[in-house]
């Protein structure tokens, strides 16, 4: 039994849709996955509206992905079992999204200085959500064919430190797990391999996190290794995932539940959660 607890639907910026990544996952032998897109709920009511007309034996679990910054470190907070119809939260996201929104518009614009033909509308259009992100502009910068991947514009202009970043709006972890807890959900630390400062990864869970996403395709053996016996110090919630955001190229986060968690792991979870809701 695999579940893969980390997927992007087009709600962010993957590119299928919620009842497809679910067929797509079924079809594929899982037992069941999250959809945790970035700074949006939009795709879990769908996904659980395509469950209830297509009742197949297959988990769903409701999540959202966080992208958070900490002293210019990337720090990304998933949450699984919110209660979608919080408004703190609801409220939130939509500036959050605001501010997306604000940053898509001066990378534009920087890219345009720098002599890029790319226009916001080409870039909304590319997102059929109403979560922006960096990828909608690296795919706008595909289609204009200066790049030939995701991965490429995040290295040559998108990525930190690179000539068309713009710094991220103020949103810190501390805020996001507050509001995921708020919410009635668990607040776990996305793929930690990934953070800069390997510091800011027990001071982030020490912010109050719940869980630690220990299976991730760009974590080394050695890591996987590493972060297992953090969980156990620190008592936390094992999760991991693929980070799908949808099939094609030769993009990393395009394989459907090449990272996952056993049926033990997931228990794990549902007990822990259904524990707090009794509190
Ligand atoms: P943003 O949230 O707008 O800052 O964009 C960051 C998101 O881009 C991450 O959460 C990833 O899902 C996605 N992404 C896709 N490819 C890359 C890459 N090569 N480097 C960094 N982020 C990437
Ligand atoms: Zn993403
Ligand atoms: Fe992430
Ligand atoms: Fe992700």
């Amino acid at each position: 039994m695999k579940y893969d607890l980390h997927v992007h639907t087009t709600a962010s910026d993957g590119v299928l849709s919620p009842a497809e990544v679910i067929q797509k996952a079924y079809r594929a032998g899982l037992s069941g996955l999250a959809i945790t897109d970035h700074d949006t709920v939009s795709g879990l009511r769908e996904a659980e509206e395509f469950l209830q007309k297509e009742p197949l034996d297959f988990t769903f679990i409701p999540g959202i992905e966080m992208n958070t910054e900490w002293d210019e470190n990337e720090i990304h907070i998933l949450g699984y079992f919110i209660n979608p119809l919080y408004r703190p939260l609801l409220d939130r996201l939509v500036e959050i999204r605001q501010l997306r929104y604000q940053r898509a518009q001066k990378i534009v614009h920087t890219l345009q200085e720098m002599n890029y033909k790319i226009e916001m509308e080409q870039v909304k259009n590319l997102a059929e959500g109403e979560m922006i992100g960096r990828p909608h502009i690296a795919r706008a910068l595909i289609e204009n064919a200066y790049v030939r991947s995701i991965d490429e514009a995040f290295l040559k202009l998108l990525g930190r430190g690179k000539p068309a970043y713009v710094p991220r709006y103020k949103f810190q972890p501390a805020e996001a797990i507050h509001l995921i807890k708020e919410a009635g959900g668990v607040a776990v630390l996305a793929h930690p391999g990934l953070i800069r400062d390997p510091g800011k990864i027990t001071e982030t869970i020490h912010l109050g996190i719940e869980g630690i996403e220990v299976y991730y395709p760009q974590h080394s053996s050695e890591q996987i290794e590493y972060f297992l016996a953090m969980a156990q110090q620190e008592n936390l919630l094992i999760t991991g995932g693929s980070d799908f955001h949808g099939p094609g190229g030769e993009e990393n986060r395009n394989h459907l539940g090449m990272a996952s968690i056993d049926a033990t792991n997931l228990r794990r979870l549902y007990n822990y959660c259904n524990a707090k809701k009794k509190e």
